[in-house]
C-alpha cells in the first residue's frame, strides 16, 4: 500500500481478475518506464515495466485476496509510485485481521520470489535457459525478467515492512502500537516513522556508497509526511 488516491482518468487500463476490479492509472507506466530507462535498449525497458506491472499486481493481489475472505469487496490500483488495495466498504475488523491483511502485500512478493528462485533451481530449467552461446533473444529477456523478478520481490518487499509512513510496515507499527498504547500509540508510530525515513533518506541522498537519489527523495517525502501528521496531531 502506497499513497492513498488516484483519480479515475479516460486513459485508465481496466479489468478484473480473480473477481476483483483492477484499474492502472496512466502515470504508472510513466513512472515505471522513468525508473528503467534504458535509452540504448528499449527492450530493457519493456522488461523492467512489465515486472514492474507483475510484481506490483501481485503485491496489492496479497492484500486484495484477504480483503475478500474478510468480506469487503476490494478494489486494486496502479499508480506513479505503486499502488493500492481498497475495500469498497468498511467493516470492523480486529488487530491482527487488519495486520494480516497488511502483511499478505509482501507475503505474496516474497511467495513471487520463492518461486522463480525455484525454477531456477530445477537442473532442467537451469539447462534450457544458461547457455549464453546458443541463446535467442527471447531467452535473453526471460533471463533479464527473471532476474528483476527477484530483486523487485525480495528488496520492494523489504523495504515496504520498514515502520515507515504509509509504507505497509508503517501501517503494521500503527496497529500494534495503538493496540499497546492505545492514546499514545499513533503518535510513536509516526515519531518511528519520522526517525527511519529521515535517516534513510540522509543515507541515500549523502551516503557516499550508497547514492540514490529516487529512494532518497521518496524517503524525504514519507519523512515530510510522518513530520506533518505529527505536527497536525500537536496543535
Ligand atoms: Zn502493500
Amino acid at each position: 500500500m502506497f499513497f492513498s488516491s488516484a483519480e479515475p482518468t479516460p486513459y485508465d487500463l481496466r479489468f478484473s481478475l480473480l473477481g476483483i476490479p483492477v484499474r492502472v492509472h496512466p502515470f504508472f507506466w510513466l513512472f515505471s518506464a522513468m525508473m528503467g530507462w534504458a535509452a540504448r535498449d528499449p527492450g530493457a525497458t519493456a522488461v523492467w515495466v512489465a515486472c514492474v506491472f507483475f510484481s506490483i499486481l501481485v503485491h496489492e493481489f496479497g492484500h486484495a485476496l484477504v480483503l475478500q475472505a474478510q468480506g469487503m469487496s476490494p478494489e486494486v490500483v496502479l499508480h506513479a509510485f505503486g499502488g493500492y488495495a481498497s475495500p469498497q466498504y468498511q467493516r470492523r475488523t480486529s488487530t491482527w485481521q487488519r495486520v494480516g491483511m497488511l502483511f499478505a502485500g509482501p507475503a505474496a512478493g516474497f511467495l513471487l520470489y520463492a518461486l522463480v528462485r525455484l525454477l531456477l533451481s530445477l537442473p532442467a530449467f537451469r539447462e534450457w535457459i544458461s547457455p549464453i552461446e546458443f541463446d535467442t533473444q527471447g531467452k535473453f529477456r526471460l533471463r533479464q525478467a527473471m532476474s528483476q523478478l527477484l530483486f523487485i520481490n525480495l528488496w520492494w518487499g523489504l523495504m515496504n515492512l520498514l515502520p515507515v509512513y504509509p509504507l505497509d510496515g508503517g501501517q503494521i507499527t500503527r496497529e500494534l502500537l495503538q493496540t499497546w498504547f492505545p492514546w499514545r500509540g499513533l503518535e510513536y508510530s509516526l515519531q518511528i516513522s519520522l526517525s527511519v525515513s529521515g535517516m534513510l533518506a540522509a543515507w541515500f541522498l549523502f551516503g557516499s556508497s550508497s547514492q540514490q537519489p529516487y529512494a532518497g527523495i521518496l524517503f524525504a517525502s514519507m519523512a515530510f509526511e510522518s513530520f506533518q501528521a505529527l505536527q497536525s496531531r500537536r496543535y
